[in-house]
């Protein structure tokens, strides 16, 4: 394990779209403890944006309380279970709750602790990373149609045009278990990372957000740019990006 001492440095940026009525995304990070979350949430009424910023403040209390030192879980561990208290906590509340049965939320994050760092999924937001000007996305949807597409019964195309493409097959707070995808990675310095929900990555072809990652280097004007391309490509989801880099 690496024990240089790493900096991050993070914006964020969150947008309701140009067509629906309210923002059921939440973003939310600390660079002080190393977490930084986007959901994306769903359900009726008000419920998906209750689901959401509940996930974003829990993982961020959990995390942020983390245990340190040598009988401290590893990161993975850690991770795993303020994933499934989350999960827990809303899966409860909906049932509670009638206004707000059946919501859930997608939850993509970054966790960093001393020289290691960890990308979570659950759903279809994503994160990608931007190393030597080339963008690569670090995590699969958990979407039919992604899924489809992984087993080559579907174009990347036809997904995209698909009546389906909404369905998703991993999400919190939806059922009494989830399971997360873990990705182990190896930080550099100059090494850009965005976590989005989909309303960005629906609008935007790969080719054209790194083209955006590779202009400004103010982080909150990346954010900005992302949004604003976003919007002018139609807007029709609400649009969140979290961007993260890892400095010298
Ligand atoms: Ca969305």
């Amino acid at each position: 394990m690496s024990t240089a001492v790493v900096h991050y440095a993070a914006a964020a940026l969150t947008d309701r779209g140009r067509k629906r009525p309210s923002n059921e995304d939440a973003v939310g990070y600390s660079v002080e403890h190393g977490v930084y979350i986007v959901c994306d949430g769903m359900g009726g009424a008000a419920a998906g944006e209750v689901a959401s910023q509940q996930a974003v403040d829990e993982m961020l209390a959990a995390l942020g309380n983390a245990p340190a030192g040598e009988d401290a879980p590893s990161l993975e561990e850690a991770a795993d279970q303020a994933i499934c208290a989350t999960n827990e906590s809303i899966y409860a509340r909906a049932r509670r709750n009638p206004h707000l049965s059946g919501m859930g939320t997608t939850l993509v994050g970054l966790l960093v602790r001393g020289g290691e760092l960890l990308v979570v999924n659950v759903g279809d937001s994503r994160c990608y990373r931007l190393r030597q000007q080339r963008l690569e996305q670090i995590t699969l949807d958990h979407s039919l149609v992604e899924e489809q597409v992984r087993l080559g019964r579907m174009t990347p195309a036809e997904a995209l045009r698909s009546p389906l493409r909404n369905v998703i097959t991993r999400a919190l707070g939806t059922q009494n278990s989830v399971t997360a995808d873990f990705f182990h990675l190896e930080p550099e310095p100059g090494d850009l990372f965005l976590l989005c929900s989909d309303g960005l990555t629906r609008e935007l072809k790969d080719a054209q957000i790194e083209a955006i990652l590779l202009g400004d280097p103010a982080l909150d004007g990346l954010c900005r740019h992302l949004v604003e391309a976003a919007k002018k490509a139609g807007g029709q989801d609400n649009i969140t990006c979290l961007v993260v880099r890892v400095e010298a």
